[in-house]
């Protein structure tokens, strides 16, 4: 168990309603709780069950729990913190929810279907605080981080979308925020998803992304679970990377790949390397030829995201002949590469993006206003 599982954090709450979410409680908080209140202890797992696997949605709908006990909950607890301020459905099978946060804050979640896969992406901060320059989750900053509950509330709202009997199969957390901010709440939700008591995923099929945090990733591998972890390098050389990932200045390209050389080691996962591709200013081919060399002799996965571009910001998407012009050199260079597919366009489905025009809209100002409707809308990336 994670030291820090029972440190429940506090999300907003508001003054007219102090019942707590269910799931910012461990599953030992919540047994105390029942306990106390003379209940046997098995209610509490048969509570969380409800909601972790037969969907409810309310505390009322829980018909073999004593309605005794059933009405002691609504009084101390909500079933979601979140509640569904958008829905968006794309034509290529890609759901998207904006969630409002018992403080009003907002964040974003996808689930994409592709074959038999139900693939999710889930946000782990408000806001962002790593400056990417080409990102729209972190131009203000990042607010806070998300409480254990909103983060597997994501992770239940998404899944309750599929038809009954279909699980998700794939969870990656690459929405907003940088998930090793706030680790502590990242692991302690996706415990749930991965245990047998939760959603009973396969840690393998969860993927971590991070702007690459050295001593969090080395504190990640310590906690000898089976994430695959997929670093945002975006660069092959310390001064580009200094520009395009700001925080890079602190910590520097050699610390990242030593740390997850350590992540490797540690856990026998190879790692993936996510290189955002901006037409002309990464993806020429000297600097596929320089990532290439960069990660020569490592056991490492390259994966190409072509830009979504969000608009108010100069980037754009390489053209197709340079996406394939850059494979063919870091191939080359005998590191396996692949290039995510879009989807979502429709929706906003990119981290970041549906919550900016979402909220330009209600004011009437930004870069999300129906002034420029015409920009392309973004898109999530998926491999
Ligand atoms: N903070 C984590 C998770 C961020 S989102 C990280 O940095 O990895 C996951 C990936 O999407 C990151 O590689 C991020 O750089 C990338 N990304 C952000 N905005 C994008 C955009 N508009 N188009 C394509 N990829 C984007």
């Amino acid at each position: 168990m994670h030291p820090n599982h029972d440190a429940s954090p506090e999300p907003g709450t508001t003054s007219s309603d102090s019942r707590r979410p269910l799931l910012d409680a461990s599953a030992d908080e919540l047994r105390a709780w029942v306990e106390a209140r003379g209940h046997r202890a098995f209610r509490a797992r048969q509570v969380r069950e409800w909601v972790i696997q037969r969907r409810a949605e309310s505390f009322e709908g829980m018909t073999d729990v004593p309605l005794a006990l059933r009405r002691q909950l609504d009084e101390g607890w909500v079933v979601f913190g979140t509640k569904v301020a958008f829905h968006g459905v794309s034509p290529d099978g890609t759901d998207k929810l904006l969630l409002e946060c018992l403080d009003g804050r907002r964040i974003e979640c996808v689930l994409m279907a592709e074959d038999r896969r139900h693939t999710i992406c889930i946000s782990t901060q408000v806001g962002c605080g790593m400056g990417c320059v080409f990102c729209a989750s972190g131009l203000k900053g990042v607010e806070r981080n998300l409480s254990r509950g909103e983060i597997l509330e994501q992770v239940i709202r998404l899944r309750n979308l599929l038809p009954a009997g279909e699980s998700l199969t794939n969870v990656v957390v690459m929405g907003m925020g940088e998930s090793l901010a706030n680790l502590d709440n990242l692991i302690a939700a996706l415990d749930v998803v991965c245990s047998p008591e939760g959603l009973g995923m396969g840690q393998r099929r969860v993927t971590i992304s991070t702007v690459g945090l050295p001593g969090k990733i080395r504190e990640l591998a310590a906690l000898d679970r089976q994430y695959h972890l997929a670093v945002s390098l975006h660069a092959p050389t310390e001064a580009l990377r200094n520009e395009l990932v700001p925080v890079n200045e602190k910590i520097g390209l050699a610390a990242v790949l030593e740390a997850a050389d350590d992540y490797f080691r540690a856990t026998g996962r190879q790692v993936t390397y996510e290189y955002v591709l901006l037409h002309g200013i990464n993806d020429r081919p000297g600097d596929a030829e320089a990532l290439g060399s960069r990660l020569k002799g490592r056991k490492a996965h390259v994966n190409l995201i072509p830009y979504n571009p969000v608009a108010g910001l100069p980037y754009e998407r390489p053209t197709p002949e340079a996406i394939r012009r850059f494979v063919e050199v870091v191939r080359g260079r005998g590191i396996s590469v692949t290039v995510r597919k879009t989807k979502g366009r429709a929706i906003d489905a990119a981290c970041g993006q549906l919550r900016r025009r979402v909220e330009a809209e209600a004011t009437g100002t930004g870069p999300g206003s129906p002034l420029l409707a015409d920009v392309p809308g973004p898109a999530i990336a998926v491999e």
